[in-house]
């Protein structure tokens, strides 16, 4: 085992997990006030933990302030880590396999280092987890690739570019009609595709959506496969009661079944919520440990845009400041 202490024995001052917008803006802030952080940016896998975060797997980002033309997602992610390497942020492409939290720190945290495999340790008196969250994805062949050119997990990222078009969105929580009944604003029609007759979100919602002439439903459904080979061009459905199949002709298929916060090597250390969600103190990015501070989509399940990931990056660097000059 090694040890990445800033070439010393001294813990890092600060060291930032995850390399999203919440990240990289924490990373960007603690480097312009001294801190040299290290960002822990995570790696790539099969189950969609993804470094540079979910505009890794977007196409164009319309919504993000300062690029009135749109930006694609994961240029805008090169801008974000370019800005914070400028003022001396260090990158590891590494993912934090473990994690010891104490109150007020030093917290210790490993990664294996992916050219030697070796595991490294590294202290650190703050930490800002910016881990982000996952959409829970169908699990179909092809998804990741299609997503982007079709298949999307946020409305309000991407509805405005199915605008005429037949759309579908799978699921019957709140998110689903939710993003169905947003989705009505661009789209001809929008079919709600469920794997049960009944839905899961509230009444009120499902009363607007049932009043909704642009929404139909497709009750006891599942998606089988999605059709379409560089852009999606429709998907197979199949009846769970009588096992039927059918093709809907659709360019558009949202994947509304949920959230999954990466909080795996949190558990048990940091305070979550019963979804798994880091509990921050009311207005701030503090965690239940003294020291520890998480930003993004980690710890919000509300809002989950890039720019309000971005703004609590920033916050938490602010509270990292403010809370090692408390102890200087
Ligand atoms: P959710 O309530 O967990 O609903 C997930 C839906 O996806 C369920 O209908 C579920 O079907 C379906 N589903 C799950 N896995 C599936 C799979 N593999 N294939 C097909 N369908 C699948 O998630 P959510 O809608 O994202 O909501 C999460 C939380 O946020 C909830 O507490 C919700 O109330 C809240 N929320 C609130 C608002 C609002 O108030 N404006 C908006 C969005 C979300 P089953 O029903 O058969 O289980």
């Amino acid at each position: 085992m090694s040890n990445a202490t800033n070439g010393s024995d001294q813990p890092r001052r600060v060291v930032v997990v995850g390399s999203g917008p919440a990240g990289l803006t924490a990373a960007l802030y603690t480097a312009r006030a001294n801190l040299a952080p290290l960002v822990l940016e995570g790696e790539p896998s099969s189950t969609g933990d993804q470094p540079g975060g979910q505009l890794m797997l977007t196409t164009e980002v319309e919504n993000y302030p300062g690029f009135p033309e749109g930006i694609m997602g994961p240029e805008l992610m090169g801008h974000m880590r370019a800005q914070a390497e400028r003022f001396g942020a260090e990158i590891v492409a590494a993912k934090v396999t473990r994690v010891k939290l104490q109150d007020g720190g030093p917290h210790t945290l490993w990664y294996t280092d992916p050219s030697t495999g070796e595991e490294v340790q590294v202290e650190a008196l703050a930490v800002v987890m910016a881990t982000g969250a996952q959409a829970i994805r169908l699990g179909l062949p092809r998804e990741l690739e299609l997503t982007g050119h079709g298949v999307s997990t946020c409305a309000t990222c991407d509805g405005f570019f199915f605008s005429g078009q037949d759309i579908a969105v799978v699921g019957g929580g709140d998110s689903a009609v939710e993003e169905a009944t947003f989705l009505t604003r661009f789209a001809k029609a929008v079919t709600v595709v469920h794997r049960r007759a009944e839905l899961r979100a509230s009444k009120i919602m499902q009363e607007r959506a049932f009043a909704n002439p642009k929404i139909r439903f497709a009750w006891n459904r599942v998606v089988t496969e999605l059709v379409g080979d560089q852009k999606l061009e429709g998907v197979k459905l199949r009846d769970v009661q009588s096992g039927g199949e059918e093709e809907l002709g659709v360019t558009g298929l949202f994947v509304a079944i949920g959230h999954s916060p990466n909080t795996g090597i949190l558990k048990g250390q940091v305070e979550l919520d019963s979804d798994g969600y880091v509990v921050t103190k009311s207005g701030t990015t503090a965690t239940s440990v003294d020291g520890v501070f998480a930003a993004g989509d980690v710890a919000d399940k509300r809002y989950r845009q890039a720019v309000t990931a971005a703004g609590s990056g920033c916050m938490a660097a602010i509270d990292v400041e403010r809370w090692l000059e408390a102890r200087a």
